[in-house]
């Protein structure tokens, strides 16, 4: 098939031309005829040579959309790179645009990418790993990661060369965790992780469980002296009833104490489980002035409370609502010496509705504020455990108003007492 081609687009023609010549030659003088058969010869290579001298051309920049058409035996040669092109530039495109899908998978990834060669010259970077480790794939492509990153311990690591055993380490404010992994023969990959907030949760988790642990064993250590004590015939025998008496008010105050503190922590965790408010119509003004009378109790007459509440119903979890105000107005009383004046205020804004309650107390310093929300943070502990507190009243406020999209705001002053104002937002009303 090939033969027969290149007989019929080249061989052919040059042979007919040649029998001519010849045929001519044998009516003219031989010099006639030589010349004529040199001329012959000439045209055909310089027929030759501008093919030759296209395909030079096309050879500087070798695309199928410019591949020379060619005469003679040239046409079948251009046909063939035509195709061998057409092929490249097909496999060429598969391949660009398995790339651009490649990089952009790499580029969507929570995680950073960096492919480095053995010596660590970085070779590709995804933008999270640019942003991890602050540098730039236009700029430093080609330098050695080994001079690109600062932290010693990285440098140590991707030193050692420990394929596939992450190392946490902080890196510029993050707490990242890197894997190196071995890529075909001469690359490395290196995976970084941004762990900041599972470390951070895990920290809060530890600090929680350390806390709570602590908080429990105080009331157990009491109770369990007591049982000891009372376990021992001789010793209850020589003491007198009003002491014991007094022994067994202090265990159940201690045992109570513990009731509070469980019930509190089930709660918090409830409220961070539970992703949905169970919404109901919370008549608000009924449910304040139940509240009201409960810290009047609480207060046994030793405060002047004031209430200027508005007829307005909320939507909301009826429970967690009562938490946050039983919370509020228990502190208030808790924190507010004797004598002092307790307001509570439930009012409609622009924004929404508006709760507060407002103290005359201790009040609280200024770097306090913005931790009180935090699990068991207390500004004084000895005077929040007198006074029955459990550390997690405001945490517990937190989240409720989280979860009802609502904010808190504290405004205090030591020694002149402290406002908690809490802004619920208008999709949150019923007039
Ligand atoms: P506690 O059970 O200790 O009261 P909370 O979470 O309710 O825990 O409050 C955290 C801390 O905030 C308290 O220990 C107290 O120091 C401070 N605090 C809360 N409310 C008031 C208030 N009305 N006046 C002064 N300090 C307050």
């Amino acid at each position: 098939m090939k033969q027969v081609s290149f007989l019929r687009a080249a061989a052919l023609p040059s042979l007919i031309w040649l029998v001519i010549v010849a045929v001519l030659s044998w009516f003219v003088p031989v010099w006639v005829g030589l010349a004529l058969v040199i001329a012959f010869l000439v045209w055909q290579l310089s027929n030759h040579y501008r093919e030759l001298h296209h395909f030079a051309l096309w050879l500087t920049h070798p695309t199928s959309k410019n591949v020379p058409s060619g005469h003679g035996v040239w046409t079948d040669i251009f046909a063939k790179l035509y195709a061998m092109r057409r092929m490249d530039e097909k496999h060429e495109a598969q391949l660009a645009e398995w790339l651009e899908r490649f990089q952009n998978t790499m580029r969507h990834l929570p995680d950073g990418v960096v492919l480095m060669d053995k010596s660590s010259h970085l070779e590709w970077c995804n933008p999270v790993a640019e942003q991890h480790f602050e540098f730039s794939l236009a700029r430093d492509r080609g330098h050695r990661m080994l001079n690109l990153v600062r932290e010693p311990k990285l440098i140590e690591y991707i030193r050692a060369a420990q394929y596939d055993a992450p190392m946490k380490m902080s890196y510029l404010s993050r707490q990242l965790e890197v894997t190196l992994i071995e890529f075909e023969e001469e690359s490395v990959i290196l995976v970084s992780r941004d762990i900041t907030e599972t470390e951070r949760v895990d920290a809060m988790r530890r600090d929680f469980i350390a806390n709570a642990s602590h908080e429990l064993r105080t009331p157990l250590t009491v109770i369990s002296g007591f049982l000891e004590y009372a376990q021992d015939p001789d010793a209850m025998a020589n003491t007198p009833v009003e002491e014991q008496q007094r022994q067994m008010k202090l265990m159940h105050r201690q045992a109570e104490h513990m009731t509070i503190l469980v019930s509190d922590m089930l709660m918090l965790s409830r409220l961070e489980s539970e992703m949905r408010v169970e919404d109901v119509d919370i008549d608000m003004p009924r449910l304040l002035e139940q509240q009201l009378i409960a810290a009047q109790a609480l207060s046994n007459g030793q405060h002047e409370f004031m209430a200027d509440v508005v007829q307005v119903k909320l939507r909301g979890s009826h429970q967690e609502i009562d938490s946050v105000i039983t919370n509020l107005l228990s502190n208030a009383v808790r924190y507010t010496p004797a004598g002092g004046v307790i307001s509570l205020k439930w009012s409609v804004t622009q924004e929404g509705a508006v709760l507060s309650v407002s103290d005359t107390g201790v009040g609280i310093a200024p770097e306090h504020l913005p931790r009180l929300t935090e699990r068991f943070y207390r500004v004084n502990k000895d005077q929040s455990r007198a006074s029955k507190g459990t550390g997690l009243g405001l945490a517990i406020v937190k989240h409720v108003l989280i979860r009802h999209q609502a904010e808190l705001k504290i405004h205090s002053n030591v020694g002149e007492g402290s406002t908690f104002i809490v802004q619920f937002p208008k999709e949150r009303l019923l007039k």
